[in-house]
């Protein structure tokens, strides 16, 4: 579960991008973050990662108060949450399965779990058989599906996407949101902030829209609700 309260943030420069925000986010949700550009929705999803720390009110994140966690338990908070980018963040030298295989390397998982594993996860992107290409051999379709399968492959609870579908044509989006109902339906809680606003309408989720730093809706089943 997440849940946040009374959480504000204002950065160095003075700008106040969270001004008073309380939520809970059950176990096994999806919810949509929506809302105009700059309205804070990047700001209220890093504070979740612990990319960025409020200036006030706290944060839970499955019993994990990130208020009073220390800098060095940060990469065990990561492992239960998984982050998609809108520009995919591989690293361009390494194969597929390299990318995917990292974050377990880490920590240190014995070699045949981490081939089983990453292989798995190939599979239900449906990349098994690119495992040996390079980032920039592949479409920015294929692109994101890597970047799924890594944020997935430690099984965290939670996956956070900023703007996944940013990046890609329509057709694509939709293969991202097949696979994001898929983890969803597994029972990982996925939070996604998008400007994509036929998605948004078509497969019905939770909608939390944030204007000027506040909720200014929390629906479940919600519309997009802004022109584009
Ligand atoms: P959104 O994701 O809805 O576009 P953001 O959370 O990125 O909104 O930004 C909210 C506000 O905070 C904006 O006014 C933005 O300019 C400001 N902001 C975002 N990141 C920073 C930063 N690192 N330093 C200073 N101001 C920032």
């Amino acid at each position: 579960m997440i849940e946040m309260q009374d959480v504000y943030k204002t950065y160095p420069n003075g700008v106040l991008a969270i001004n008073g925000i309380s939520v809970k986010i059950n176990e096994g949700e999806f919810v949509y973050v929506v809302g105009p550009s700059g309205a804070g929705k990047s700001t209220f999803i890093k504070m979740m990662y612990r990319e960025e720390r409020p200036s006030n009110g706290s944060i839970m994140i499955n019993g994990i108060n990130l208020s009073s966690l220390k800098e060095k338990k940060v990469p065990l908070l990561r492992r239960h949450i998984g982050v998609v980018f809108q520009d995919f963040k591989l690293l361009p030298k390494l194969t597929v399965y390299e990318n995917v295989a990292f974050a377990l390397e880490v920590i240190e998982e014995n070699p045949k779990y981490i081939k089983r594993r990453v292989m798995g996860v190939l599979d239900l992107v449906r990349l098994k058989h690119k495992a040996r290409f390079k980032p920039d051999e592949l479409s920015g379709g294929e692109q994101q599906r890597v970047s799924i399968a890594r944020s997935i492959v430690n099984s965290p609870k939670i996956m956070i996407a900023d703007e996944p579908t940013g990046n890609l044509d329509p057709d694509t989006a939709w293969e991202i949101m097949d696979i994001f109902e898929e983890i969803n339906n597994r029972g990982t809680t996925i939070l996604m902030a998008t400007h994509n606003s036929e998605i948004v309408n078509k497969i019905k989720k939770r909608v939390i829209a944030i204007e000027n730093g506040k909720i200014a809706r929390d629906e479940m089943r919600g519309e997009y609700g802004y022109e584009i």
